[in-house]
Parts: structure tokens; sequence; C-alpha cells
């Protein structure tokens, strides 16, 4: 698996990264946990208006 940046990112949903292993996924609503790892992910969207 290549290395992930955290670069700015917006998106009308929200953009939530794995703390285990960095995969991201976007979704409109809270993943729950990563369905690679079964971590915690937590949102890193930027929404500002
Ligand atoms: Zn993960």
């Amino acid at each position: 698996m290549p290395a992930i940046d955290i670069d700015p990112y917006r998106s009308s949903d929200g953009l939530f990264e794995c703390v285990g292993c960095g995969s991201r996924t976007e979704s409109a609503s809270h993943p729950g946990t990563c369905p690679n790892c079964d971590s915690p992910v937590q949102n890193i969207s930027v929404s500002r208006e």
C-alpha cells in the first residue's frame, strides 16, 4: 500500500480516514469502522463555506 498524504480535501460529503491503516472512505454518514482493518475512522473532511 502506498503512503497516503493528508492534503486539503473539500467535499459536500464527509471524508473519513482510518486511524489504523490510513485508508480513506468518502461517505455521507460515519462509516463507524474501517472496512479494511476494522479500526476507528475519523472525519477529516474540511467543509468551510
Ligand atoms: Zn483501516
